[in-house]
């Protein structure tokens, strides 16, 4: 076999940075070093502060959700490889974010639902990686739990990061709606990157005026400047 045929098998690249690191891993030890963990930030709306608080001057009075998890900010070696995941739609790109899953710690055994924020079945037939289903699945499946589909998307929306801030909670409003009965349920609520917080605010907003006792989020990443 050829040298560089066996490279290609036996080498993988750095999801953050592309260099060659050795087959099984995901980060090389510079891109690993880095990774943005969220240390200090607003524990309802998720934005970056210089000392943890309950609440801050940035949060809306119409929060729907109770508590707000986030490992990561959506920067450096994270924004690379969730950039790079998108334009790639391989097993490799699954199991990174199996790999990033690892690291979140959240309590998923105490839930009735984990969820993903759905995506509209256009863009799931446009694209083969659907991150939020991905991390759901992980997080269901670390904690022993099944992944339920409890949400669905009725309306074709644009991506929020493409819009005014304004105009984000024009975009999702009404785009949901539910799949099962939540009533006395305690959910989390799965999406891969937070802008705002609309899209999720939208999804538990239906879900806590159907009856659902508790709707936490986990987002893997969240916007620094947003
Ligand atoms: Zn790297
Ligand atoms: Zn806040």
């Amino acid at each position: 076999m050829n040298r560089c045929l066996l490279s290609e098998i036996f080498y993988s690249e750095c999801a953050g940075c592309g260099i060659t690191i050795a087959p099984g891993k995901y980060l090389c030890r510079q891109c690993l070093e880095d990774l943005p963990f969220v240390t200090e930030r607003c524990e309802a709306c998720g934005y970056p502060l210089e000392i943890s608080s309950s609440y801050c001057r940035n949060c809306s009075s119409n929060k729907f959700f109770d508590y707000l998890f986030i490992p990561f900010w959506y920067k450096g070696v994270i924004k690379e490889a969730l950039k790079n995941v998108k334009f790639r739609y391989g097993f490799r790109e699954i199991n990174f974010f199996k790999y990033l899953t690892d690291f979140i710690d959240c309590n998923a055994a105490n839930y009735d639902f984990i969820t993903p924020v759905p995506s509209h079945f256009i863009r799931k037939f446009r694209r083969f990686i659907h991150p939020a289903d991905i991390i759901a699945s992980n997080i269901a499946k670390k904690y022993s739990k099944k992944r339920v589909e409890i949400l669905k998307r009725r309306k074709y929306t644009k991506y929020q990061w493409q819009l005014r801030k304004n105009m984000r909670h024009v975009n999702v409003r009404k785009a949901f709606e539910l799949r099962e009965e939540v009533k006395g349920s305690k959910i989390l609520l799965v999406d891969d990157i937070m802008t705002t917080g609309n899209t999720l605010n939208e999804c538990a907003k239906l879900l806590k005026r159907n009856g659902a006792s508790d709707v936490d989020c986990l987002v893997l990443s969240k916007g620094v400047f947003i």
